[in-house]
């Protein structure tokens, strides 16, 4: 049997060797694209060298302006350009790392009206249509993706990751979906292939031997028009040949319609994909997507399915990650949840990218929790997000701190979320703020609803409000009729889920809740599953890894009610709210807009859909119409605590609550105090 090595084994590329298997995938952070955003970058990648991640690929930079990702974003052309990507290349090598620079061409991707690609076939995810890229014109973005790679050589990066995947350029030659040319850059293999494997052939003889080139390679397009598996081999071996040091794997077109990083996708996923490209080539492979801790890494090298993993949003999370896991603390890692709300969805935004975990992400140069040299006894109230990201980071700053909550548990909110299928990654953050306030000393106080008595009689310097929200109840006819429940009374399990259920309200927790709902049966979903759910081939029989999805009946009837007019799901996050309205539509869901409550009896739910009556006749209503905030002790511990009282969270402001800010305030308020 063959023996696989450990996560922390190095890895020798012939002219260099990485120190052990964890490479930090490419994210788009947007601090290039703004003013002192390279000096925050340095830093941010510093951090994660310093904590001995093997090899960092940066964000994806431009070999041309029409490559762009948008019409300010970053590019390297220019030999002036060089100056600043050395401030990052310094501070990294410093910290006894190596980085990679992305070369990323979007072609019909961008966000600008300036796009160029193999076909001028607009994609059904942007509003720009791309011009046909003359014979002239390929020639010169080869040059330019050539001269690209040797500027970042001149800069001090140890190599460079040739984007390939993603459908983003190279992607689009490489397809059938979007390469409709009849010239020698199209109609064949060979000829869709050509561009690739040119520029990294070209790039090879320009870089010299000693340079990393990288290559993402798509290894599952999961659209229509996509590769085949004979052709994703076919490309594979010609990119080995052609020079590449290393093949990543590159999973799904940003177009698709299937998730493939979101919290519902299985935790590697996608590394048998991998697994199968390894037995191909004879350079090393690098597993992605949904690698989140230390085990998943560990069991995806040990068991030879990759020779090295990558994770990107997990370094957001944690910068300590590969730290902690080398000295076997993985119950210290703060982990990524795969919510995509403060990283992907501030991408795609436009804003710089953070972490809902942790908002020192990408905001090193602002937001640091140092000693404090003046120690205080602080109580902190609530033991929700906000309250267990405040009271852990006031007592790594040295504060004595007191938290109280009136549950007998930690975590708040997320104890809701957690129950979500497809949401389970969120009890790894109450896990994780748990084992901070245990081992930083933080004295809990379960059980016990703070009162002005045990405040004062605890002698406290300053007191933090963070206890939180209760569920609204709507001001409608017959709300007290016995079918009707809260949203936290379902998923907590206090009452049972009826079999046909009206949901008022149609926000985050609507479709949290009717997820849970049509889906409640089903334990956290195995990969095959996953797969089948999604209609995605592990045998590859048809191009792009396509199969028909394998649905399962829904549970139970559901009705999703909203006031408003319009779509629903607007209000969602921008990577993932397409994924929940797909799952509940496959769930055959109904969703309704432009509902009045008028009565609820024994009949049922008496509504207006568009003005008209009709009785929707349910068993259950489950109230998730927003929050009201938990402010009780709030004018009281001002009175007392005057400027040493704080209220941070859904405390503070109910509305528009998310964890996102709930942790940011937190945290910005225990690096103040
Ligand atoms: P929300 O997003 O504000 O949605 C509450 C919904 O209830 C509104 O869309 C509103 O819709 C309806 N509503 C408000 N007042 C009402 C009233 N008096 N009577 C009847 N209906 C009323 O709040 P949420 O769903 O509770 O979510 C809270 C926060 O958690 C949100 O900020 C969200 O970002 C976050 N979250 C996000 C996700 C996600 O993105 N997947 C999941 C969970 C939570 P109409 O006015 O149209 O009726
Ligand atoms: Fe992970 Fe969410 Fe943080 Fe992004 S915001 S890095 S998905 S936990």
């Amino acid at each position: 049997m063959l023996k696989y090595p450990s996560i922390f084994e190095p890895l020798d590329l012939g002219f260099t060797v990485l120190k052990n298997r964890f490479l930090m995938g490419s994210m788009h952070t947007n601090l290039e694209e703004i003013p002192g955003g390279f000096e925050r970058a340095a830093v941010y990648f510093a951090e994660r060298a310093r904590n001995e991640v093997a090899l960092i690929v940066t964000g994806g930079i431009a070999p041309n302006l029409a490559g762009c990702v948008s019409a300010h974003a970053a590019k390297l052309s220019e030999p002036h350009e060089v100056e600043r990507h050395q401030l990052v290349t310094q501070a990294v090598h410093q910290e006894g790392g190596k980085i990679c620079m992305q070369i990323l061409h979007t072609g019909r991707y961008g966000y600008h009206p300036h796009l160029v690609a193999p076909s001028p076939i607009q994609a059904p995810i942007n509003f720009f249509k791309p011009k046909e890229l003359t014979e002239e014109d390929i020639e010169a973005t080869i040059s330019d993706f050539v001269n690209c790679a040797l500027l970042a050589q001149t800069a001090g990066y140890d190599g460079v990751e040739i984007m390939g995947s993603e459908g983003y350029l190279i992607n689009q030659f490489i397809a059938p979906r979007t390469n409709h040319r009849l010239d020698g850059w199209g109609v064949t293999l060979e000829g869709r292939t050509r561009l690739a494997i040119e520029i990294v052939r070209r790039t090879r003889a320009a870089v010299g031997a000693n340079f990393i080139i990288i290559f993402r390679i798509s290894l599952l397009d999961l659209v229509e028009g996509g590769s085949t598996w004979e052709e994703v081999i076919y490309l594979a071996k010609r990119i080995e040949e052609a020079g590449a040091s290393l093949l990543n794997s590159g999973i799904g077109w940003h177009e698709a319609r299937i998730p493939t990083i979101a919290t519902s996708v299985p935790r590697g996923a996608f590394a048998w994909v991998t697994k199968k490209l390894k037995q191909e080539v004879q350079i090393p492979v690098i597993a992605v997507n949904r690698i989140n801790t230390p085990e998943k890494a560990e069991e995806i090298i040990r068991d030879g399915f990759a020779d090295m993993v990558s994770l990107a949003r997990p370094f957001l999370a944690d910068s300590a990650f590969v730290k902690k896991a080398k000295l076997g603390q993985p119950e210290a890692i703060n982990t990524c949840i795969a919510c995509n709300q403060a990283c992907l969805d501030h991408t795609f935004q436009l804003k710089i990218s953070s972490c809902l975990v942790n908002p020192r992400a990408c905001h090193e140069t602002e937001l640091n929790y140092l000693p404090t040299s003046d120690p205080k006894s602080v109580a902190v109230i609530g033991g929700g997000p906000a309250g267990m990201a405040c009271a852990a980071t006031l007592a790594e700053r040295g504060h004595q701190v007191t938290l109280f909550e009136q549950q007998d548990r930690l975590g708040g909110q997320f104890n809701l979320a957690k129950m979500v299928p497809g949401k389970e990654e969120y009890s790894e953050t109450i896990r994780y703020f748990a084992h901070q306030i245990e081992s930083l000393g933080v004295k809990l106080r379960l059980g016990e609803a703070a009162t002005i008595q045990a405040l004062q009689e605890g002698g406290f310097h300053s007191v933090v409000l963070a206890a939180g929200i209760t569920s609204r109840k709507p001001d409608i006819e017959g709300i007290d009729h016995p079918m009707v429940c809260s949203y936290d009374e379902l998923l907590s399990g206090a009452v049972a889920p009826g079999e046909r259920v009206a949901i008022i309200g149609a926000g985050g927790i609507g479709f949290d809740v009717a997820t849970f709902l049509v889906e409640q049966d089903a334990d956290h979903q195995s990969i095959a599953e996953f797969l089948d759910k999604w209609g995605i081939d592990i045998h590859y029989q048809e191009a792009g890894g396509l199969k028909a999805p394998i649905s399962q009946a829904p549970t139970r009837e559901v009705f999703l009610l909203k006031r408003s007019k319009g779509k629903h799901g607007a209000t969602l996050g921008k990577t993932t709210g397409w994924i929940h309205k797909l799952n509940l539509q496959n769930k055959q869901v109904k969703m309704l807009s432009d509902v009045s409550y008028d009565r609820i009896d024994d009949a049922g739910f008496h509504v207006s859909i568009h003005g008209e009556q009709t009785t929707l006749a349910v068993d259950q209503i489950v109230v998730c119409a927003g929050q009201e905030p938990h402010t009780e002790l709030a004018a009281t511990l001002e009175a007392i605590w005057g400027e040493n009282f704080h209220i941070i969270g859904g405390a503070k402001d109910a509305k528009d609550l998310d964890a996102k800010r709930a942790i940011s305030e937190a945290c910005h308020l225990a690096a103040s105090l």
